[in-house]
């Protein structure tokens, strides 16, 4: 390591800026931020700076150019960012010759010290660096950690700042860090950060007394339609940190790796007529390891509460008293309709949008086809696919016309993506003859007919 980062007081680390323009801007800004001492030196600042500078009783700013003779007072540190290297130049060589440590803005190899990019979740600062050879490596860093660090770290921070001292009263220091530990990986940290801190407290007054809440917590949780990137923030975190998983067959194997090694895992099917575990031995077994004290996560395909079961799995839960969080997913008429260029409405074709399902109990079905049947509306349908022959005749039955677009979307949003598009006339044929795979869905309706202008996977 070439470089050392170190965390400064703000209030302990008294800065000159020399210069105004936007790089100078953004320094200023985070030293005020940080309530350092700050004098600026600069012809001209932006309104909203000049009023935070004035409103900040430890920063001061000289309006004027600077020049060779000016003076850094008792300043620790000196950020020099004019547009002039010559003065830059002399200005370093002065301020060093003072004792002062200098960054120049204006070049890379010459400075005492440099500027990371942080993730500001105050107490919790993330510092991102690449010693100043890669900007927008860092930025793009700091941008992906910013995503993955929702803001209640703050609360966590405060919370954990506020129990060390009643932590070191009470526990001997070798036992600390353990303590910390089970802490740390206890749910307290995702009540704060769903922002339930009663909930918080209580479990973790509970381990500090030693007497941990016997009850778990369930996530029901919707992993989308298949692609891993159409995850949740939430989602992903959840999975991280469950215990114990039920998952079902619509979810990909590559969204399960991220589960924990640690945590149990389970296949409760969902298959059509394949049933690993009956729904009621499902609804069972997620009160049943949530009430042994696990974080139980129930992971779905698309969105739980739709054609999901979701429902029925918390109410459950609910009446068992158990708490939960439901996390929502990218449904597959979503997932599909994105990937396959079909947008589900669409001024000039579609101004509503009904979801139904087609799983037919002995090959008949009972959907109320008039409703279905609508010049403006678009049908997707869920779970349809053997039943293709029967929808459509029942849709021209019912008077909708032979040539309406229909697509099946087979394995929407996944590498191996197909889809297939006819009219609901010859759809049925077209079934017949090839091989579609599971899970497929069907959209019916104008909108169709922009695939073809529309479509961006292939
Ligand atoms: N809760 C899920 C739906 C479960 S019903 C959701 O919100 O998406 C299962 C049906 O969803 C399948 O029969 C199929 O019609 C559809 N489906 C789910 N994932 C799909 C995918 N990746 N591609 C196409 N259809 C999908």
């Amino acid at each position: 390591m070439m470089n050392l980062p170190l965390v400064f007081r703000g209030d302990h680390a008294s800065f000159v800026v020399v210069g105004g323009g936007n790089i100078a801007q953004r320094k200023i800004r985070t030293l005020l931020q940080a309530n350092c001492p700050l004098q600026v030196v600069a012809p001209e600042l932006p309104h909203d700076l000049q009023q935070q500078i004035l409103n900040s009783p430890q920063a001061n700013w000289q309006a004027r150019l600077a020049d060779e003779s000016l003076d850094f007072a008792d300043a620790g540190f000196v950020v020099l960012a004019t547009d002039n290297g010559e003065l830059n130049q002399a200005l370093a060589t002065k301020a060093r010759s003072e004792g002062r440590k200098v960054c120049r803005v204006d070049q890379t190899t010459d400075n005492d010290f440099i500027f990371p990019a942080v993730i500001d979740r105050s107490p919790v600062l993330v510092a991102v660096s690449t010693s100043g050879g890669s900007p927008a490596l860092t930025r793009y860093l700091k941008e992906r950690l910013e995503a993955f660090l929702p803001l209640e770290y703050a609360d966590l921070g405060n919370l954990m700042q506020s129990l060390r001292e009643r932590i070191k009263q009470k526990l001997p220091a070798k036992e600390r860090a353990a303590f910390w530990r089970r802490w740390i990986h206890s749910n307290v940290p995702e009540l704060v950060i769903s922002r339930q801190p009663e909930r918080a407290e209580a479990l973790s007054e509970a381990l500090i007394a030693g007497s941990e809440e016997t009850c778990g917590e369930a996530y029901l949780v919707g992993a989308g339609p298949g692609d891993p990137d159409l995850l949740t923030f939430r989602a992903l975190r959840l999975i991280q940190s469950a215990d114990v998983v039920y998952y079902d067959r619509l979810v990909n194997p590559r969204i399960l790796e991220f589960i924990s090694p640690d945590a149990e895992k389970f296949y409760v099917g969902k298959a059509k007529s394949d049933h690993a575990v009956p729904q009621e031995g499902i609804n069972q077994l997620l009160v049943k390891s949530a009430q042994q004290g696990k974080r139980v996560l129930r992971l779905k395909g698309g969105d739980p509460f739709i054609f999901g079961r979701g429902g029925e799995e918390i109410e459950e839960l609910a009446e068992a008293g158990v708490p939960f969080q439901v996390v929502p997913g990218i449904t597959a008429a979503s997932g599909c309709a994105s990937y396959s260029g079909i947008p589900l409405t669409h001024r000039d074709h579609a101004q509503s949008v009904r979801f139904v399902t087609g799983h037919l109990k002995d090959g008949t079905c009972n959907l109320p086809w008039h409703e279905l049947i609508h010049p403006h509306q678009t049908l997707v349908i869920y779970m349809g696919l053997t039943g293709i022959p029967v929808i459509c005749q029942q849709l021209m039955d019912h008077d909708m016309a032979a040539d309406t677009p229909i697509a099946l979307i087979e394995k929407g949003t996944l590498p191996d993506q197909k889809v297939h598009i006819s009219t609901i006339a010859d759809m049925p044929a077209y079934v017949a003859e090839h091989t579609l795979q599971a899970p497929t869905l069907t959209v019916i309706g104008s909108v169709v007919s922009l695939h073809e202008k529309l479509a961006w996977k292939s």
